[in-house]
């Protein structure tokens, strides 16, 4: 470990597990000071414990704006900055398009894409004040392509993909980038709620030309990549680490 993120401070939504766990651990072994929020308080609180000093957990539904705010005066108010967001909680609901209730569709909207819209409106102020920052906004192959049953998932995927290109081009000038980050399947709970991959994942992968899902660490060095200074000159860009899928 070479101290990637020395000095930072991170901020990573849905980091209780999964991917975001994955990430909080890489970027506090890296030299961050990393807060995870997260609407899972006991794996949470279980993640922090495990990383140590270097991280903490905080309550934070991502669809939640009061609280998004009043999350982000306390990092700034205890770390004096927040240099790195990363965009990460996330649901899955999986429902043909003429079976899919309003309900769940709003849910899904709810979480996935105005979550990230929300994350962007909380930090953009500190970000532009200390004129520096890097926004890491996690979306799919989903934000690339339509899958059968995930109707809602991909449209908020597709949105969070488009969000980060205006975000990108609004804070160029004070020094923010804003990225984002398209997995494909990735072994986390998520991926086991996905129908087809229990039952069968060799089939279920047969169009990964890698025939597998990745570790979550996969996408947290390619997110630890984008938080850190190395990608200084990349913004409004779309990062694919997907086995090959879309290609
Ligand atoms: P995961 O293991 O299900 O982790 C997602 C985390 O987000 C969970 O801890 C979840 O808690 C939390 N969360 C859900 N709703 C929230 C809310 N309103 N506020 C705050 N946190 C909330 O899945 P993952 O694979 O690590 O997913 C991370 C991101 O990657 C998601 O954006 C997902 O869409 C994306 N992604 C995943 C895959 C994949 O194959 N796994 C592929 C492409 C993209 P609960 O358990 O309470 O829901």
């Amino acid at each position: 470990m070479v101290d990637r993120l020395k000095d930072k401070v991170a901020l990573i939504t849905g980091g209780s597990r999964g991917q975001g766990a994955a990430e909080a651990e890489l970027f506090a072994a890296e030299g961050a000071r990393v807060v995870i929020a997260d609407v899972l308080d006991a794996d949470g609180a279980e993640t922090a414990a495990r990383i140590g000093d270097a991280a903490s957990y905080h309550h934070l539904d991502v669809s939640n704006e009061d609280a998004w705010h009043a999350l982000v005066a306390e990092i700034v108010e205890q770390h004096g900055k927040l240099d790195a967001l990363v965009n990460n909680a996330g649901i899955y609901r999986n429902a043909p398009i003429v079976e899919m209730t309003r309900e769940t569709y709003q849910e899904v909207v709810d979480i996935n894409q105005i979550g990230v819209w929300l994350g962007m409106k909380a930090v953009g102020p500190q970000m532009i004040a200390q004129q520096s920052g890097s926004v890491v906004n996690i979306s799919s192959t989903a934000g690339f392509r339509g899958g059968p049953g995930s109707i809602a998932y991909t449209a908020s995927k597709f949105a969070v993909r488009g969000m980060t290109k205006v975000a990108a081009r609004e804070w160029g000038r004070y020094n923010i980038r804003v990225n984002s980050i398209h997995p494909g399947p990735i072994d986390t709970m998520m991926l086991h709620q996905v129908p087809g991959f229990e039952a069968d994942s060799d089939r279920f992968l047969r169009n990964t030309p890698l025939r597998r899902a990745a570790d979550p660490s996969e996408v947290a060095y390619l997110a630890l990549y984008l938080a850190s200074d190395e990608s200084s000159f990349s913004t409004g860009a779309e990062f694919i680490v997907d086995g090959g899928g879309l290609a």
